[in-house]
């Protein structure tokens, strides 16, 4: 059975790759009754999100403003 630590662990692998189905159903079974975990990685998610929205901002932000 996955640990918490463990579980918050593949919630940020899984950013980076894709999970085995055995991570996977371990990582599944153990959301189901561990909010914190299911907490976590919806904040983990949107984290990444946000830092790609940044990154876009950024390179949208660099608008020229020197003109008349
Ligand atoms: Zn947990």
């Amino acid at each position: 059975m996955l640990n918490c630590r463990k579980a918050t662990r593949l919630l940020s692998d899984r950013l980076d790759r894709p999970l085995t189905l055995k991570e996977n159903v371990h990582l599944k079974i153990h959301l189901l009754w561990c909010s914190g975990c299911r907490n976590f990685g919806g904040h983990m998610h949107r984290m990444r999100n946000i830092s790609r929205g940044f990154v876009d901002f950024g390179a949208d932000d660099t608008t020229p403003d020197g003109g008349e």
